[in-house]
């Protein structure tokens, strides 16, 4: 038995994979620089991996994305030197960007034409491969995952044999070069796929990579493979599979049993949460493995059930953290121990380490048996919301097309360096909520100018939308150290759950009421929902979403019932991530949605004169839109200037008879709200939705911006309120 592991983080210890990105994009160091530093870190990594585990891919670093490095490999992307090559990540003309298999990591969508010739330009992409060595295997983004994440207009089948073709000539030209093996991850292998899609997959695998057949460690995970018997006639000498995400995987082999010609490189330890193994019943877990028919200690590698990634690089890190906290706990370089561990007390030694180890995670049981209860989503007949609109207009008293924003004001300079006084005690307490105070009271004066009809306090005491609630609920704690990338040179801490979500306090009240005690219109009591505060978080308590979000969702509603007892008007449930849950098979999304929207129907509910918003803002709404429909909001803000409107054709196909919100100005692009983009989306929702029903509002909160392109763009806002009160006015 070997230990196989992939994926470790590439961010670095310290974060210097961040560092140094962002040096040369500075100009603080040249190309040579970035190169030198990137390989140190990647040296870094495989130090963690030597340490512990037999073998690791190499080749995995990347200066940016590897979905890129593969689009740029085959010719997708060519590029002469570095400037160009970021050009395709944030430049002008930056490739999309999506997130990888509903993960919080977002990949840059490769856009391929049509008949496209792929092309092995794989020289560029060795110079960031040089680690390529004999005995570990080379990684690869896996071909059909490549295309099927990348945009492609038509002609799938030839463009997946066309570059099928240049995947041999690239292993071809590797093996000549002395390595043995290649690491092959298809994860969307684990998707819903129609019969033809795999007959393809069968087709083009047997007529490209049979010669390399002993040479080939193919990986799925996220889920497992619905269709496992034909996987294994693909050419390749080991398979791995996810026995964490479900129980299906062991499910079928139990029943199929598996070809023992092949390695199983069996994913049993979990590459996603942060959780600390119970290394005995893993043990137990592998023993079973053992006995299904056609596989024996011989055959079975442990490793990863996916990459490493998606959590942390080392709990040393942690220095707040206490030992009792800590013990819940592992990260990606634990996650390595826990292999080795395993491998060990599998032959007779360690025992009494891998009991110590173990500590709380005792008895909490590894594999997901999957939760598909289905709840009742407390949703109400559309009628009802007629009835509503009608005491929230007399109680609110707003125009045609009242204007607002999404929440969040600039987080500038100023305010994140007072923020770190405050966090490192250079400044009492008394003296930073008073910055705070400061703050809020210009922007509702700010507001009170421009002539916005509905305000917002502005968020300036949230770092981040998530992380601020998690440090004020009991049940959740946060690290100090404990990044990830979501894309780039982009890092965020997720918080971690833990144990019953408890509101110890009130979350928001203080800001709020200050705000709405400094004017007379209506201030937004704005908060972060439960499901999104669940999706970026990690939930160490397993089988427990929905029980988790429902928890969440009493906190919340109990900020909220304290809110309006206190005088506000309006609350507004953030829940830009309801989406990215959503499991990956389509069977197990109804139980999913019957509970995230349950949860937000609980946190939702309050007296009917309340007007209740909701907040998303992600480009896709057709397959989801009947899941929406269920949820207790009035009014709904949407990101769609990207678009020009054209995301709102979801909600006109379920006539949508609520109120809407689409965004009018791209808050990611650094160009003010262009007035025809505007004018465009507007007429087209008036004549979808009706001149009562629409909102005027950016597409999501303004935290990134600064502040005077805000201020123009917010003019162009009001102004364009007024112009439609003036054209459709009553
Ligand atoms: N209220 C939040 C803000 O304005 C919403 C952010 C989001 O949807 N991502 O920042
Ligand atoms: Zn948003």
């Amino acid at each position: 038995m070997k230990t196989y592991a992939y994926g470790f983080p590439r961010l670095g210890k310290n974060r210097e994979y961040k560092k140094s990105l962002e040096d040369f994009w500075q100009g603080n160091i040249s190309e040579k620089g970035l190169k030198e530093a990137v390989s140190g870190i990647d040296q870094q990594r495989q130090n963690f991996y030597k340490q512990f585990v037999d073998i690791f891919p190499s080749g995995e670093m990347t200066l940016y994305d590897n979905i890129l490095d593969t689009a740029v490999m085959f010719g997708v992307c060519p590029f002469e030197n570095l400037q160009e090559y970021f050009e395709y990540a944030r430049g002008r003309n930056a490739l999309e960007m999506m997130k990888f298999f509903g993960t919080n990591y977002h990949y840059l969508v490769p856009v391929i034409p049509k008949g496209f010739k792929f092309n092995l330009a794989y020289n560029k992409l060795l110079e960031y491969k040089k680690n390529l060595s004999g005995n570990n295997p080379a990684y690869f983004i896996g071909p059909f995952t490549f295309l099927k994440l990348s945009r492609v207009k038509g002609g799938f089948n030839s463009l997946l044999d066309s570059l099928c073709r240049q995947y041999k000539n690239a292993f071809g030209r590797l093996k000549k070069q002395g390595v043995k093996f290649f690491h092959i991850d298809e994860p969307a292998f684990v998707l819903d796929l129609t019969k033809s899609e795999i007959n393809l997959i069968t087709k083009v695998y047997k007529k490209y990579f049979l010669p390399f057949k002993q040479n080939i460690y193919l990986f799925t995970y996220y889920e497992s493979v619905s269709w496992l018997k034909d996987l294994f006639s693909l050419p390749s000498a080991a398979i791995g599979l996810d026995f964490v995400s479900d129980s299906q995987n062991l499910k079928t082999l139990q029943k199929t049993g598996f070809p023992k010609d092949k390695i199983l490189v069996a994913g049993i330890i979990n590459g996603r949460i942060p959780d600390r193994a119970d290394i005995l019943e893993r043990v137990d877990f592998l023993k079973r493995l053992e006995s299904v028919k056609g596989l024996s200690r011989e055959n079975i590698y442990i490793s990863n059930a996916m990459p490493l990634f998606h959590i942390p690089v080392t709990l040393d890190n942690e220095k707040s953290l206490t030992p009792a906290k800590k013990k819940y706990l592992s990260f990606a370089a634990e996650k390595l121990y826990e292999l080795s561990l395993l491998k060990d007390v599998l032959s007779g030694r360690r025992a009494k380490e891998a009991g110590k180890w173990a500590g709380t995670a005792k008895k909490q049981r590894q594999s997901l048996s999957s939760d598909n209860k289905t709840f009742n989503t407390l949703s109400l007949r559309e009628d009802y919301f007629t009835k509503r609109r009608k005491l929230q207009d007399k109680f609110l008293g707003l125009p045609l097309f009242p204007s607002t924003t999404i929440g969040s004001f600039p987080q500038d300079k100023e305010l994140r360096q007072m923020r770190l006084k405050f966090r490192k005690n250079k400044i009492p307490a008394a003296v930073y909520n008073k910055f705070i105070e400061k703050k809020i009271s210009s922007l509702i004066e700010l507001q009170e100018k421009m002539g916005l009809d509905v305000f917002v306090h502005g968020e300036f005491e949230r770092s981040d939308m998530v992380e601020f609630f998690a440090q004020k609920l009991g049940g959740i704690i946060t690290t100090d150290r404990g990044w990830v990338i979501s894309y780039g040179s982009r890092v965020y801490r997720p918080p971690i759950i833990i144990g019953p979500i408890k509101r110890k306090k009130p979350l928001t009240l203080k800001e709020i009421l200050y705000a709405q005690s400094l004017t007379s219109r209506p201030v937004k009591g704005i908060f972060t929902g439960p499901v999104t505060i669940l999706a970026w978080s990690y939930n160490l308590r397993r089988n427990e979403d929905s029980k988790v979000a429902f928890e969440l969702a009493g906190a919340l509603n109990q900020e909220a019932r304290d809110l309006v007892k206190k005088g506000i008007k309006i609350i507004q449930i953030d829940e830009p991530a309801i989406k990215e849950r959503m499991p990956l098979k389509e069977k197990k999304r109804k139980s999913y949605f019957s509970w995230a929207v349950r949860a937000f129907n609980l946190t939702a509910k309050l007296p009917d004169k309340i007007q209740v918003h909701t907040h998303m803002c992600y480009s896709e709404f057709s397959d989801i839109i009947f899941w929406i429909m269920k949820m207790n909001f009035d009014v709904i803000t949407i990101e769609a200037s990207r678009s020009r409107g054209g995301i709102t054709a979801a909600f006109k196909k379920v006539k949508f008879s609520r109120q809407i919100g689409p965004g009018v100005w791209d808050i990611h692009s650094k160009y003010p709200a262009e007035e025809e983009v505007m004018r465009e989306i507007m007429k087209k929702s008036v004549r979808i939705f009706g001149k009562d029903k629409v909102w005027v509002n950016p597409d999501c909160g303004l935290k990134t911006r600064g502040w005077e392109e805000v201020i123009i763009s917010l003019r162009k806002i009001v102004d364009l309120a007024k112009t439609l009160r003036t054209r459709y006015g009553r």
